[in-house]
């Protein structure tokens, strides 16, 4: 058993993804987490940060933005 403090392993995919790190899949602009205000209900729960839908999938459905990897 060593005790140097540093055994922790952290997984790369399990930190905290931040706001500031969402891209739309479409178009690569920032991403907020808030429903657009064009289309409420069909955009999803995130949106350009105009406030526009994210720009849709081909087959239309709602996109999820994407997080940029630094
Ligand atoms: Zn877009």
């Amino acid at each position: 058993m060593t005790s140097t403090g540093l055994t922790t392993h952290r997984h790369e995919h399990n930190h905290d993804v931040r706001v500031e790190d969402l891209r739309c899949p479409g178009c690569g602009e920032p991403a907020i987490p808030e429903p657009p205000e064009d289309r409420p209900r069909a955009g999803g729960e995130f949106s350009h940060s105009d406030g526009t839908a994210l720009c849709a999938r081909a087959d239309g459905t709602a996109a999820e933005p994407i997080e940029v990897a630094w």
